[in-house]
C-alpha cells in the first residue's frame, strides 16, 4: 500500500482548471521532490494533500484510506504534516514554547504557552526530542523571532515533528536561508527521510533536490508531466521543453 496515493485529481476555481488530472503513489520512506514554473500547482497540490483545498475531482489517499473528504486535523491525526511557504512560528515565544505548543496540539487537552521545560509534562519531553533532533536544543530559551531564516525553518520542522506525521510535506523549507545555513538544514531534512518518513518536498534548489531525492515530480501548468527518478527526469524531453526559457 502506497503511503499516498492520488487518483486523477482536479481542481477548477471559476473557470480556471488549477489541477487537471494529477495522479501518483508514493510509497512508505520514499523521498519524492516537487518541481516546476512559479504557478504550475505545486502549493494547491500540498493543499489538497493536507485538506487545506478540496479538489473539485479525484481522491487523495493516505495509507489506502481515502481521506478525500476529511479536514486537515483529521489528516493530522491520520499522520500527515506539513510546513508552509511562509514561517509559521510565533515569534514572540521561545524555541521551546514554540515546539512544546506543536506538541501539545498533538497530545491534546488545553493549549497554554507554558514556560519550557516544564517538569514532569508530555508535551515539554516531546519537544525537547524534537528540536534535538533538529540541532536546536542550545536555542530552547531564544526568542523565535531572533533566529536566523535557517534557524526558524529548522523550527518549524521540529514543530512538525512533534505531531508525529508519517508523511511530511515540506513547501519551500530553502526559501530565504542563507548560504551558510543551506547545509545543516539539508542535513535536517536528510535524517527526516533516513528515518523512514515518507516526504514531499517542494524546492527550487536543484543540487539540493537532486541529492535528497529518490524521485522527482514535475508540475506544469497544473498537470504533472513527468515522475521518476532526477537522472530520467532531467532527460526527459517534455520536461526539456517545459523548462526551455523558463527558471527551474
Ligand atoms: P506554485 O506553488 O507552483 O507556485 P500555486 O499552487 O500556488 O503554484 O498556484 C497555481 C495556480 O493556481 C496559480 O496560477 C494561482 O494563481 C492559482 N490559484 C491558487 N489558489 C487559487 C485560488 N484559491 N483561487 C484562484 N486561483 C488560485
Ligand atoms: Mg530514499
Ligand atoms: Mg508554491
Amino acid at each position: 500500500e502506497p503511503a499516498l496515493q492520488l487518483d486523477a485529481v482536479g481542481l477548477q476555481i471559476g473557470g480556471a482548471r488549477i489541477l487537471r488530472d494529477v495522479s501518483m503513489q508514493v510509497a512508505t520512506g520514499e523521498m519524492v521532490g516537487v518541481i516546476g514554473p512559479n504557478g504550475a500547482g505545486k502549493t494547491t497540490l500540498f493543499n489538497i494533500i493536507s485538506g487545506v483545498s478540496v479538489p473539485t475531482s479525484g481522491r487523495v489517499l493516505l495509507g489506502g484510506d481515502d481521506v478525500t473528504g476529511r479536514k486537515v486535523h483529521q489528516r493530522a491525526r491520520a499522520g500527515l504534516g506539513r510546513t508552509f511557504q511562509t514561517s509559521s512560528v510565533f515569534p514572540g515565544l521561545t524555541v521551546g514554547e514554540n515546539a512544546r505548543l506543536a506538541a501539545q496540539s498533538k497530545l491534546g487537552g488545553a493549549t497554554s504557552p507554558w514556560r519550557f521545560p516544564r517538569a514532569d509534562d508530555e508535551a515539554s519531553g516531546v519537544a525537547a526530542r524534537c528540536l534535538e533532533e533538529v540541532g536546536l536544543a542550545h536555542h530552547t530559551g531564544t526568542a523565535a523571532g531572533v533566529l536566523s531564516h535557517g534557524d526558524k525553518r529548522k523550527l518549524e520542522i521540529a514543530m512538525l515533528l512533534a505531531t508525529e506525521p508519517e508523511v511530511v510535506l515540506l513547501d519551500e523549507p530553502m526559501a530565504g536561508v542563507g548560504s551558510g545555513d543551506v547545509g545543516g538544514l539539508v542535513e535536517v531534512i536528510r535524517r527526516l527521510h533516513a528515518s523512514g518518513r515518507t516526504v514531499l518536498m517542494v524546492e527550487h534548489h536543484m543540487e539540493v533536490l537532486l541529492g535528497l531525492v529518490d524521485r522527482v515530480a514535475v508540475m506544469h501548468h497544473g498537470e504533472l508531466l513527468a515522475i521518476d527518478t532526477p537522472k530520467a527526469v532531467m532527460a526527459d524531453p517534455a520536461v526539456q521543453k517545459a523548462y526551455l526559457g523558463e527558471t527551474v
